[in-house]
């Protein structure tokens, strides 16, 4: 028996529980292998191997950061290496720019990418849509709700797929991000992806 070994060998991941869609990626993340905890307060950092920022509504989290005291732990975290995944609203959370956002929104800037906000369309311009993702093999459906238009990469970002000429998954450092909603499907090879690099 070597308990220390097999808990190491487990990640823990922090998913972002404040507001949006955190317990489908709970599930996702179990389901490959990877330990999960809810993240409300400054405590749920304790011990992270990673955290997921869920899809939802960008805005919101942003105050609910700021009002719950976890925007600078976790802005330190990040600052530190904590690996991130940030899907739909967790894109623009982490993105460097946000365009169409409320002017008090605010963001990680942890990855050099501009986004625009709904720069899809309102609610009934939500699509999904086969994509092909960087060493993956076979397409992944991938469920886009209001999501956030990806409209300019730095020199330091990598882009693993697009939709239509747009990124729509991407990697820069510790940070990894999708303009979908990677958790609504059965298909959790994005999730494994993340983890690989944690
Ligand atoms: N449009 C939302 C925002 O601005 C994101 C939508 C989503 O996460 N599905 O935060």
């Amino acid at each position: 028996m070597l308990p220390d070994t097999a808990s190491r060998s487990t990640p823990l991941v922090g998913v972002l529980a404040l507001q949006g869609a955190f317990n489908a990626h709970q599930i996702a993340l179990e389901s490959c292998g990877a330990e999960t905890r809810q993240v409300r307060v400054r405590a749920d950092l304790d011990g992270l191997d990673a955290l997921v920022m869920p899809g939802g509504e960008s805005t919101t989290m942003s105050r609910l950061l700021t009002t719950s005291g976890l925007f600078d732990p976790i802005a330190e975290r990040i600052s530190d290496g904590l690996a991130v995944f940030g899907t739909c609203a967790g894109m623009i959370l982490l993105a460097g720019d946000v365009l169409d956002g409320r002017p008090d929104q605010r963001s990680f800037a942890a990855i050099d990418i501009a986004v625009r906000r709904n720069g899809y369309g309102r609610q009934v311009d939500s699509f999904e849509a086969d994509i092909e993702v960087a060493s993956l093999d076979g397409p992944v459906h991938a469920v886009f709700i209001r999501a956030p238009k990806v409209v300019s990469c730095g020199p330091s970002v990598t882009v693993l797929a697009e939709h239509d000429g747009v990124p729509v998954v991407a990697k820069s450092g510790r940070m990894f991000v999708a303009s979908f909603h990677p958790e609504l499907t059965p298909d959790h090879r994005l999730h494994s992806l993340f983890l690989q690099e944690v």
